[in-house]
């Protein structure tokens, strides 16, 4: 198969049509009309098998995830989804796996409305590379810098499931049948939190997805807005399946430094609590407030207003 004909079957004329793509597949550029008094918030993402994936991943689940993980970077940025091009690197034509890979695809492309307008297509090891593109009124888009001490810090959702999950399926843990599905699903079908971050963009001070695991991603936050933080470990929402499999402490470790979770982490200031429950429910997502940022530049992590010490070398992921 050609690489116009694979374009045309899988990928042309699919999924969401907006009434502001003018020109979509098919020339040498897509065609968009901005919205007025909006910013484009523009990300890209690669994942690339056997160091971002592993090659027994379903390819429906992949396409799905290729674009999640780029939806939750607008949604740390509280950007309404738009539009996204995909290069696609491919050691060879299979038409059930893009046929799977596509409809994974568009079903989280028709979820958040975001229309395929573009890519590449080239032959070589496997890889996913997404850019999308979001719209944020101009001056509301949440940033990374602007924590300030005194601010609550929050997350969306449960922390360390994907991680487990990702340990289950490389044969690291073995677990309970009845907790299994749930952690390999959030493993492979993150929740980008587009409501969440929408409804934040009035009342966070700052944001962040987790994406490399908590205890790495909070410091970006820390840096970017000249703070610290406290983080209370008891605090962090933990599902009943990681804690379930693992213990209690083994959930903490988890929730602390495991990766994927694609949750929103972000700061609230005192005066807009009471904004926030009411933004939070409507936006239908489970939040927590784990810590609070201080003065300094580092995370301190407290049990029971006790130091906690991170087991890290007991517990590497890579
Ligand atoms: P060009 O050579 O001008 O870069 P191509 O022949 O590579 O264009 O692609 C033709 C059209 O198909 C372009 O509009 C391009 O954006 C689109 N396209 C190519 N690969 C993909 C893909 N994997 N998914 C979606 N659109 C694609
Ligand atoms: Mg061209």
């Amino acid at each position: 198969m050609k690489e116009f004909q694979l374009i045309e079957q899988f990928f042309r004329d699919k999924g969401q049509k907006r009434r502001d793509v003018h020109l979509g597949i098919g020339d040498d550029c897509a065609l968009v009309q901005p919205a007025e008094n909006k910013s484009i918030a523009i990300s890209c993402d690669t994942l690339v098998e056997n160091i971002h994936f592993l090659p027994s991943m379903p390819a429906h689940e992949l396409g799905y995830k290729s674009v999640a993980v780029n939806l939750s970077d607008l949604a740390a940025m509280g950007a309404d989804p738009a539009w996204m091009t995909l290069a696609l690197t491919l050691p060879d034509v299979d038409n059930d796996w893009l046929q799977q890979f596509s409809e994974g695809l568009f079903e989280a492309a028709e979820y958040y409305s975001v229309s395929l307008i573009g890519g590449d297509t080239t032959r070589g090891p496997r890889s996913i590379n997404i850019t999308i593109h979001g719209q944020v009124p101009t001056g509301k888009a949440l940033t990374r810098g602007g924590a300030k001490i005194g601010d609550w810090i929050y997350v969306t959702g449960t922390l360390g499931d994907s991680a487990l999950g990702l340990d289950i399926l490389l044969g690291k843990q073995d677990v309970d049948p009845q907790f299994k599905e749930f952690l390999i699903n959030r493993h492979y079908h993150p929740t980008p939190r587009i409501l969440a971050g929408q409804a934040l963009r009035s009342l966070a001070t700052s944001a962040i997805d987790l994406s490399d695991g908590l205890n790495s991603d909070i410091a970006h936050i820390l840096k970017a807005s000249n703070v610290g933080a406290v983080i209370d470990v008891n605090e962090l929402p933990l599902s009943t399946s990681l804690v379930g499999s693992v213990g209690p402490e083994q959930a903490i470790n988890y929730a602390l430094t495991g990766g994927e979770d694609y949750e929103l982490l972000f700061t609230v200031p005192e005066a807009q609590r009471g904004a926030l429950d009411t933004a939070l429910i409507h936006a239908g997502v489970k939040f927590v407030k784990i810590g609070q940022i201080c003065a300094g530049d580092k995370l301190r992590l407290v049990s029971n207003g006790e130091p906690f010490e991170l087991d890290l070398k007991s517990f590497e992921h890579f």
